[in-house]
């Protein structure tokens, strides 16, 4: 398996540590996270691996580009510590495990990647996805989501086949270049974490975001402002691609948006939930959600607006109970649209 290159001597200059000491998940002073970091870098157990939710936030964090998550998630698995329980690991291993039945299709020239959410590509409609190819099933799934179960071989394992399907399948016979990426976390596997682990990736992945927010530029007239306050929600996978963040906030001003200017956003962004509950720690799943939720309501959005469809599915009941209403962005554009 290849590895990520972390780079353990940038680690030891570092004074500040963000990684941990921003980290909302690990409690620890400054110089026990450097004597707990020192033990991952030998090789050894360490409580930041034991304690690490797997949020990708540190990701960002690290203002060194060091990649201290993967090299967690990495770590992880190399000494055995799951965080979650083996025999679910070892299904959602299985269940998704590509099927190898998707077929070649005459694509149009926008096309979008589903990931393995293709039931929800009923949703891409109107004017925006009028020109649209949508695919996706486990033969097109990012497999980055086994970082949570550290289990970065199985996403080393299974990349590569899944770009060469989506190459022979769809792109290079109708000519194609551009693949627009649904799931945020489809975008973050080809920009970096592909590159990071020598994955050729033949194709120009494009955000999703980043073609709502150009087809919204040419269809400007037709937008009907919204005058309305929401909460964005960020994904675990938006920490390795923060850079693409500028495009919730560039959509939000076209539709006429304001983004709530709340604790939990941006940066300080707290996870949906999905991962922690995935590993069994039901309280903090319950804390962190109420937080997050209740710092939405404190700063009076109306909505809450979501990129990743399972951050949708896992918040949503709270966010609705709140009296707020969940959505996820292409469906908030659609009714700026009036559709
Ligand atoms: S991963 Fe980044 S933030 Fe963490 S100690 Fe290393 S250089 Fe510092
Ligand atoms: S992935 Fe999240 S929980 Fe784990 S160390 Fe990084 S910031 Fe903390």
């Amino acid at each position: 398996m290849a590895e990520l290159k972390l780079n353990p001597s940038i680690c030891a200059k570092c004074q500040t540590r963000d990684c941990i000491m921003k980290c909302q998940y690990i409690d620890l002073p400054l110089e026990k996270a450097k004597e707990e970091q020192e033990k991952m870098f030998r090789g050894e157990k360490s409580e930041i691996l034991t304690q690490c939710v797997t949020c990708f936030g540190c990701e960002e964090y690290c203002p060194h580009n060091n990649h201290p998550f993967f090299f967690i998630s990495e770590q992880q698995e190399k000494l055995g510590i799951n965080p979650v329980p083996v025999p679910v690991t070892d299904a959602m291993v299985n269940v998704l495990t590509p099927a190898g039945d998707s077929m070649a299709i005459d694509c149009k020239k926008n096309v979008i990647d589903m990931c393995n959410f293709t039931m929800l590509a009923g949703m891409l409609r109107g004017k925006i996805f009028k020109d649209v190819t949508t695919f996706g099933g486990t033969d097109n799934f990012c497999n980055l989501m086994y970082m949570h179960f550290a289990r970065s071989s199985v996403t080393m394992k299974r990349v590569p086949g899944v770009i060469d399907n989506i190459m022979t399948k769809y792109l290079k016979k109708n000519n194609i270049t551009d693949l627009i990426c649904f799931h945020d976390e489809c975008y973050g596997t080809y920009t970096k974490w592909a590159p990071l682990n020598g994955v050729e990736v033949p194709f120009k992945p494009v955000h999703f975001f980043e073609f709502i927010y150009n087809r919204l530029l040419e269809l400007k007239d037709d937008i009907k402002p919204l005058n309305i306050k929401v909460a964005y929600q960020r994904s675990c996978s938006s920490r390795i691609t923060p850079e693409t963040d500028h495009f919730v906030d560039d959509i939000f001003k076209l539709i006429g948006v304001e983004r709530v200017d709340r604790v939990y956003d941006r940066k300080n962004a707290l996870c949906c939930g999905a991962a922690v509950e995935m590993h069994q720690k039901f309280d903090l799943v319950e804390d962190i959600q109420d937080k997050n939720v209740d710092d939405m309501k404190a700063n009076g959005a109306a909505y809450c607006v979501f990129s990743c469809p399972l951050c949708f599915f896992t918040l949503m009941g709270k966010v609705f109970k709140k009296g707020m209403m969940p959505i996820l962005m292409s469906d908030l554009c659609l009714k700026a649209l009036g559709e």
